[in-house]
């Protein structure tokens, strides 16, 4: 059984960036407004994050790695407009089939933190209290030491660094009312440092630098017919590489639509092909009911109804800014 387990959450989580995605949201569930994570060996060694959220209360913390433990699903109901990015309580109890473990966490009303160690799905031991401020620090250590398989097909660490990184910069931009720090083996210079209460635009400066123009065009539309809200930032044009950047948010969840990346595509071929590298963030709000979301942690490409009505919604919006501003 323990080795069923351990393919199953192998599969839930592939590599690092999996992992540190499910324990940001669930930061963000929990209301941070400030995000503090630490990896040493690309998130094979060690992925740490620490919140200012609500924290777990200490009863909470002897169920907290079954399989289908959350505290986000009321009633059934509930699965059809999910506004919090968790529900089926499958991250914890994977991870902890698949690494060692530790959550200290204190919530306002308990007078002190607990510490609690956990592997495949249990507790290890009573929970310790120890110091500690409010919110939680989730300590994952020596990821897939136990899977082989899943060790052979990850990148070098500083692959796997990479990804970290693109991920944890992709949710700063997104969510810039919180305060986001990654620092790589614990050296004192952070790779990504964003303020909370910062903007959108300012984040997208601090994180992609200079790969971004120095004009950042935002986009915000309204489309009561197709029941969509659309914001977004994006550059005129920009240089160096051949690629575009293309952040995109569905419900804040960050997802891949190959339907929008066509569409935005064209608008950008031109530009593309002469070698230029623009940068789009869109977040989108569309009906949840409409939406299906990635219930799986390695989903990442999401479907939605009237994909292309919505993907020409958002190309014009594009169009229509970048010629407004080439007027
Ligand atoms: P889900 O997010 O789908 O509920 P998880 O396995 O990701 O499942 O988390 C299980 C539960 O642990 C959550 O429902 C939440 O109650 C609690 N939890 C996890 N991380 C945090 C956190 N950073 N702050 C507060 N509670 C948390
Ligand atoms: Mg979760």
């Amino acid at each position: 059984e323990a080795v069923i387990n351990r393919i199953a959450a192998g599969e839930v989580i592939q590599r690092p960036s999996n992992a540190l995605k499910e324990m940001i949201e669930n930061s963000l569930d929990a209301k941070s407004s400030d995000i503090q994570i630490n990896v040493h060996g690309g998130g094979l060694k060690l992925l740490q994050i620490q919140d200012n959220g609500t924290g777990i209360r200490k009863e909470d913390l002897e169920i907290l790695c079954e399989r289908f433990t959350t505290s986000k699903l009321e009633k059934f109901e509930d699965l059809s407009c999910i506004a919090t990015y968790g529900f089926r309580g499958e991250a914890l109890a994977s991870i902890s089939h698949i690494a060692h473990l530790t959550i200290k966490t204190k919530t306002a009303e308990d007078k002190c933190a607990f510490k609690a160690s956990y592997a495949d799905s249990r507790l290890l031991e009573q929970p310790k209290p120890c110091a500690g401020n409010q919110g939680t620090q989730i300590t994952v250590e020596d990821l897939f030491y136990n899977v082989a398989t899943r060790r052979k097909t990850l990148k070098s660490s500083s692959e796997e660094f990479a990804k970290l990184a693109d991920m944890v910069g992709r949710y700063a931009i997104h969510n810039a009312r919180v305060g986001f720090s990654l620092r790589k083996q614990g050296e004192s210079m952070a790779v990504i440092r964003t303020p909370p209460n910062s903007s959108i635009v300012d984040n997208i400066r601090s994180i992609y630098g200079n790969a971004v123009s120095k004009e950042i065009l935002e986009v915000e539309e309204v489309d009561q017919v197709l029941g969509v809200k659309l914001k977004g930032c994006i550059t005129n044009v920009g240089y160096t590489a051949k690629k575009l950047t293309f952040l995109l948010f569905i419900n804040n969840r960050l997802v891949e639509s190959l339907a929008l990346r066509k569409s935005i595509e064209q608008v950008y071929s031109v530009y593309l092909q002469k070698n230029c590298h623009p940068f789009l963030y869109i977040s989108l709000e569309l009906d949840p009911r409409t939406v299906d979301v990635n219930v799986h942690p390695t989903k990442h490409e999401v479907t939605f109804l009237y994909e292309d009505k919505i993907a020409d919604k958002v190309r014009s919006a594009i169009e229509a800014k970048l010629l407004g501003n080439n007027a």
